[in-house]
């Protein structure tokens, strides 16, 4: 549809694009606490570069995306900026 694909041109600029793609999501295996820590420290730092951060975030808070990495935060502090229990 038109209007999704204008809303989610900043796509196109992801820092996360390609190799780094793994490091946003939880593995299907599961991790534990502390390989969970260091792959999203990893993910932040992609997301510290990128230039749709402001995007990312707004759209991830929008639809209340509840896993993953998005605008350089976790599901957690995403939760935190609408003012819902962490
Ligand atoms: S802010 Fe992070 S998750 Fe969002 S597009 Fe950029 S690199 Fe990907």
């Amino acid at each position: 549809m038109a209007v999704e694909s204008t809303c989610r041109q900043w796509e196109a600029k992801a820092a996360c694009r390609g190799p780094h793609s793994g490091e946003f999501f939880p593995p299907v295996r599961g991790e534990r606490r502390d390989e969970k820590q260091r792959r999203e420290v990893r993910a932040k730092a992609v997301c510290s570069r990128c230039p749709v951060m402001n995007n990312c975030l707004d759209y991830a808070v929008r639809i209340r995306e509840v896993h993953g990495i998005w605008g350089g935060t976790n599901e957690r502090e995403r939760r935190a900026l609408l003012g819902l229990s962490a």
